[in-house]
């Protein structure tokens, strides 16, 4: 692939812009400076510099972020900054073919939850793990308002009823890990899930953090930071 192609393709503006960067050598392949913007490379497993930043040839993105509260999962927040402005630009750009450019969340996350947030600009990915067959595992630590008794645990598990769907929803799993805080594991994502299944027990969620997606933990990342996923990580979610 032509070393414009490939910046192309990984989001880092026009092939004009691409070729730009090249010709006034702001570009290095395997530690040297490459002015040729029609040098070809074999893209699979190449990392470049572009600016003095390392960038790995990814064909699709696949990243995790920290979420921090007082962020919207949106391309166009209402009131708090988009979690997509904590983004180098090149994942924000990258082409693609639907209407829509760059890394997408996949799943949302309300404005005041924290945690971790996949993003990534493969639809079929996307589509799988929204999908409610694919019934991926995701664990929620929940700060709650009034002290946590067994019968909440209890009914959380055997299921609630929420405003807008007959058919109750029940936690997969759920444990009281302190007076105020639940670990709360859900397999689907309802609007306001969590906040709507401890209000429905008597309770209220002053704080949620999502730790864990499938085998996927958050672990140490810092808050607002985000990683390119790993092979090991996307088998984690299968
Ligand atoms: N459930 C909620 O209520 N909010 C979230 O952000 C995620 C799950």
């Amino acid at each position: 692939m032509r070393l414009e192609d490939i910046l192309f393709s990984q989001g880092f503006g026009t092939r004009r812009v691409c070729a730009g960067l090249v010709q006034q050598g702001h570009v290095q392949v395997g530690g040297e400076v490459v002015t040729d913007a029609g040098e070809f490379y074999e893209p699979e497993g190449l990392v470049f510099k572009v600016q003095g930043a390392d960038w790995p040839f990814k064909e699709h993105a696949y990243v995790l972020l920290n979420k921090p509260a007082g962020t919207e999962c949106s391309q166009k927040p209402s009131t708090w900054p988009s979690i997509y402005t904590l983004l180098p630009g090149p994942l924000r750009q990258r082409p693609q073919k639907a209407a829509v450019q760059g890394v997408q969340a996949v799943g949302r996350l309300d404005q005041d939850t924290t945690g971790l947030l996949l993003l990534t600009d493969d639809g079929k990915f996307i589509h799988k793990m929204s999908s409610p067959k694919h019934h991926v595992p995701k664990v929620y630590e929940v700060t709650t308002k009034h002290p946590i008794t067994p019968e909440m645990v209890a009914k959380l598990l055997s299921g609630v009823v929420l405003d807008d769907d007959t058919k109750p929803v029940k936690a997969a799993a759920c444990e009281a890990v302190g007076e105020l805080h639940l670990k709360l594991t859900l397999t689907e994502g309802k609007y306001h899930q969590v906040k709507r299944m401890v209000a429905a027990v008597g309770n209220r969620v002053e704080g949620l953090h999502r730790s864990q997606i499938g085998g996927l933990v958050l672990n140490d990342l810092p808050s607002g930071q985000w990683r390119w996923l790993t092979e090991d990580d996307l088998a984690l979610l299968r």
